[in-house]
């Protein structure tokens, strides 16, 4: 049985306390929101912080309000957001992303800002102390090279958020608080450059709200690809979101890839193309086989990375088939 290593637990009462101390422990201390990214992990010695502060005690952290735009408290659930009637009538996407995320128990304990701070995956990293010490290590953890790709200076775990590219399709925005004090970013600034550094933000500062535009006029979908219907991460998530006029012309349009780069990349070509055309089969085919060009998957997750790579096209031609109402072209599931 893996055991959780001995740490100080601290309970802040409000961010700013949460960030101070975050600052006053400095790379001995982490933020735990449900722990159900950040305990396995302390677990298998990927993290190995001495101290922990929990968010569990801020005020209004789990709150769900949906005036005009869409704010949901860092520590709002999966369980809650998913089955949140708004949420489901006017961000379906959102909705839809958040329940399928694990299973059940996990999507109970899990939260909307864990989710979008979720480490970086990678099948030399996501393994045991004794797995990843019989084969030296790697650079995201005790180790000196990627074993990926060993001449590398940056690591390639990938993004696994199932919520970040829907947010990032529907241009929501998140605050930090930190220590030197508050600010809003577009989701998209929250990640780094490489699957180490996968956060932007500094790590005295908490993630405490994360705001969604009204999108009133639009679709959007989430499709997520994993081996197993349930648990399992996606090795490819497609979010989309379009606003189509009469004919359904693309007035605007914003596709984003998860699981295929160390953050969710936009599909920024295939949304150019797409502006201002009539969304029909013909045109999904041409922006699908432009939209799955920026995926570059490697051979660090589940399945063959060349399966990953088509699957990409094939998903994105399916996820605006949903936006444009037209048959996805599977076959129904069986009962
Ligand atoms: C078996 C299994 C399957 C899983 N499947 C999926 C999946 O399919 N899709 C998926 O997206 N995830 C999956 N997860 C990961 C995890 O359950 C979810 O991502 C969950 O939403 C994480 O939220 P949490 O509150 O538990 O985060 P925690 O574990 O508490 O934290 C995760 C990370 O985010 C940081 N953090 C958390 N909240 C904040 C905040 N408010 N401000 C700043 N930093 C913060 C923590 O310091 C930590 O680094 C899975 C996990 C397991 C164990
Ligand atoms: S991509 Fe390379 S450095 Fe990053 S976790 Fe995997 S093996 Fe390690």
């Amino acid at each position: 049985m893996m055991r959780l290593p001995p740490f100080r637990y601290l309970a802040p009462r409000t961010a700013a306390e949460a960030a101070r101390m975050l600052a006053d422990n400095g790379p001995e201390a982490m933020a735990v929101a449900g722990g159900t990214d950040l305990f396995p992990n302390m677990k298998r010695r990927q993290f190995t912080p001495t101290v922990l502060v929990s968010l569990r005690g801020l005020p209004h952290a789990a709150r769900i309000s949906a005036n005009g735009g869409l704010t949901l408290g860092a520590m709002a659930t999966l369980t809650d957001v998913a089955q949140h009637p708004a949420v489901s009538l006017r961000w379906p996407a959102v909705a839809r992303a958040a329940g399928l995320v694990s299973s059940p128990p996990l999507r109970n304990a899990g939260t909307m800002g864990g989710n979008l701070c979720v480490d970086t995956r990678c099948n030399y990293y996501n393994q045991s102390e004794f797995w990843r010490a019989s084969i030296g290590y790697c650079m995201k953890k005790d180790g000196d090279i990627c074993l990926v790709a060993p001449g590398s200076k940056i690591c390639w775990a990938l993004s696994s958020s199932d919520t970040a590219p829907v947010m990032m399709t529907l241009g929501a925005e998140v605050t930090l608080v930190g220590s030197a004090g508050e600010r809003r970013i577009p989701v998209a600034a929250l990640y780094g450059p490489d699957g180490i550094q996968y956060l932007a933000k500094k790590t005295d500062e908490v993630l405490t709200e994360i705001h969604v535009p009204d999108r009133a006029g639009w679709s959007m979908t989430y499709r997520k690809l994993r081996r197993r219907g349930s648990i399992d991460f996606p090795i490819l998530g497609v979010a989309a979101a379009a606003r189509l006029g009469t004919g359904r012309v693309v007035e605007d349009v914003r596709i984003v890839l998860g699981a295929v780069h160390t953050a969710p990349v936009p599909a920024t070509d295939a949304e150019a193309f797409l502006r201002g055309k009539v969304l029909g089969a013909e045109t999904i085919e041409m922006a699908a086989g432009i939209a799955y060009k920026p995926a570059h998957p490697l051979d660090n997750a589940d399945l063959s990375y060349a399966w990953r790579k088509r699957m990409a096209r094939i998903e994105v031609a399916r996820a605006l088939r949903e936006l444009a109402g037209l048959p996805t072209g599977e076959l129904p599931p069986v009962v």
